[in-house]
């Protein structure tokens, strides 16, 4: 397929440019080059494509479509993402710079949540409820939602975009999808796929350009029922403060500060080895990244020796070089604030054990990439361990006890992801039970699947994507009591003449 015009906005199953006529230029972060440019939506372009999944939700033809049509619908969607795998891995390589390879497992996760969505629609979704009285039939049944407001970030853009348009379409919704001003492309391909795959016009709409006017109708407009957001913090509260004015239902997916804990006893090859990937893969611009090591105090020295050896050894490059383990930020901003932020750590007492610079080779100079950092001697009350880096940032603490790494461990106001690394069962079990976060892994770091929920504990989010309970985030439950035998209740009988 050709994907044309992807850089106009899709409403109602047509593309067009910005009412403004304004557009932005995509930044390929490995060069500081623009590689494409998009269409500025204004808020008047938003509440347009609002109008028009309000208006396909409302008039009933895609809501006539059955569980069976929606679910062939999203193996379709899957069927079409697999025939074009290579030309949205090399999209999302180009507007993130993540490697082509990393891309490609990004695309083969898209398509397995298409999947995992179109199995499960297919569950039997109605409820008898045993109301204890005769002539009584009761039910619930699902609806879903209706017009749903999407808001995505950089980091995966398709994936994370995936995860609230398949549940999304499997339960009857129609959407506006918001990407990321530095990352349109991919979503916006998903729109003519969504097309060939036999969505009807309106239900799937996507408009582009910046948070404060073409994102903000989405948390505001009487017409939105739901906004689903994957963002950080202060964004993510100021959707929920918004969002508050009309009662609109509220999923966010945010920030992280994830433990990895790893005690004396572990395999220590595995735990060290996992460490580097927990925190560096796709430079730490990950929500889940294992940015905190806690190390008990009998093996610091050693596992944090060698975790800083490696990571003065990770080769960085564009996304399309071989030799390249990572790859370059998304923004210089966002390096700025990367930069800022291990400054900050040493100014506090963090002793810099590798990285804290920009690379020198002459080839990556024009990227905003930056070394891999391990920041070491770090404690809860430093900046560095409370805050996202977002970046390719290693804090560590020791720990001398399985209470005190808990203690540790939980010490954020995030709650999204952590990690203990033990051969002793039992105290892996007794600290993931500890943990007030929404993933722990035990011996690993990283998998997830689509049939396994996925979200935040604490500041980290409301509500969960993927699993059963994604899916639940897209439906409305409705109480249908049927009196078999109508009678008067007589509660209020004629009085007397
Ligand atoms: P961000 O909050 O800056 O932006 C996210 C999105 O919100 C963008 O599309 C942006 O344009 C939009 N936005 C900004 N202001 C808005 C407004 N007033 N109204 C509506 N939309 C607005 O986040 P980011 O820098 O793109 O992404 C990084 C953050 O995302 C990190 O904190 C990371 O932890 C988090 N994240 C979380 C998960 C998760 O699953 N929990 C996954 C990926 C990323």
């Amino acid at each position: 397929m050709a994907y044309e015009k992807i850089e106009q906005l899709f409403i109602n199953g047509a593309r067009r440019p910005g009412s403004a006529g304004e557009t932005r230029d995509v930044i390929h972060p490995a060069t500081g080059k623009s590689v494409a440019t998009f269409c500025e939506a204004t808020s008047d372009d938003t509440i347009a494509a609002i109008t028009a999944a309000r208006t396909a939700f409302d008039n009933g033809h895609w809501r006539s479509f059955s569980a069976e049509q929606r679910s062939k619908i999203l193996e379709r969607v899957a069927d079409i993402l697999t025939r074009d795998k290579d030309l949205f891995a090399e999209a999302e390589s180009r507007d993130t710079a993540k490697r082509i390879v990393e891309a490609h497992y990004d695309m083969d996760d898209i398509i397995s949540v298409f999947r995992h969505f179109a199995k499960e629609v297919l569950k039997p979704h109605v409820r008898e409820v045993n109301t204890g009285r005769e002539n009584v039939h009761s039910k619930i049944v699902v609806e879903p939602v209706g017009v749903v407001g999407m808001i995505t970030p950089w980091n995966y853009p398709l994936l994370q975009a995936s995860w609230k348009i398949a549940p999304a379409i499997a339960a009857g919704c129609t959407f506006v999808i918001k990407p990321s001003e530095l990352t349109p492309s991919t979503t916006s391909m998903l729109m003519e796929v969504l097309s060939e795959a036999g969505i009807p016009d309106g239900v799937a709409n996507a408009v582009y350009g910046a948070g404060a006017t073409a994102g903000e109708p989405l948390s505001t407009h009487p017409d939105v029922d739901m906004v689903s957001f994957t963002g950080g913090l202060t964004t993510g509260k100021h959707v929920m403060a918004s969002a508050a004015q009309t009662v609109k239902k509220v999923a966010l997916e945010l920030g992280g500060k994830n433990p990895n804990i790893i005690f004396a006893d572990a395999d220590m090859d595995a735990a060290i080895d996992n460490a580097l990937t927990a925190v560096f893969l796709h430079s730490g611009q990950v929500c889940s990244a294992g940015a905190r090591l806690l190390v008990e105090r009998s093996v610091h020295d050693n596992v944090v020796d060698e975790i800083a050896r490696r990571a003065d050894n990770i080769v960085l490059g564009s996304s399309h070089d071989d030799k390249a383990q990572t790859g370059a930020l998304i923004s210089a901003g966002h390096r700025d604030k990367v930069e800022a932020y291990v400054a900050a750590g040493i100014a506090e007492g963090a002793v810099l054990r590798a990285g804290g610079i920009r690379p020198t080779e002459p080839e990556l100079a024009d990227g905003f990439f930056f070394r891999p950092t391990v920041l070491d001697n770090c404690n809860t009350t430093m900046s560095c361990v409370q805050d996202e880096s977002f970046g390719p940032v290693l804090t560590v603490e020791v720990f001398d006890t399985e209470e005190e790494a808990v203690r540790l461990g939980n010490d954020t106001i995030f709650g999204l992801a952590g990690a203990v690394w033990t051969t002793d069962d039992d105290k892996a079990a007794r600290v993931a039970a500890a943990l007030r976060h929404g993933t722990i892994w035990i011996n690993d770091y990283h998998p997830y699947v689509a049939q396994a929920e996925w979200g935040g504990f604490k500041q980290s989010g409301v509500g969960r994507e993927l699993g059963e309970a994604g899916f639940a985030e897209y439906l409305e439950h409705k109480h249908i009591w049927h009196n078999l035998k109508p009678a008067p209740s007589e509660w209020f009988p004629e009085g007397p003449e």
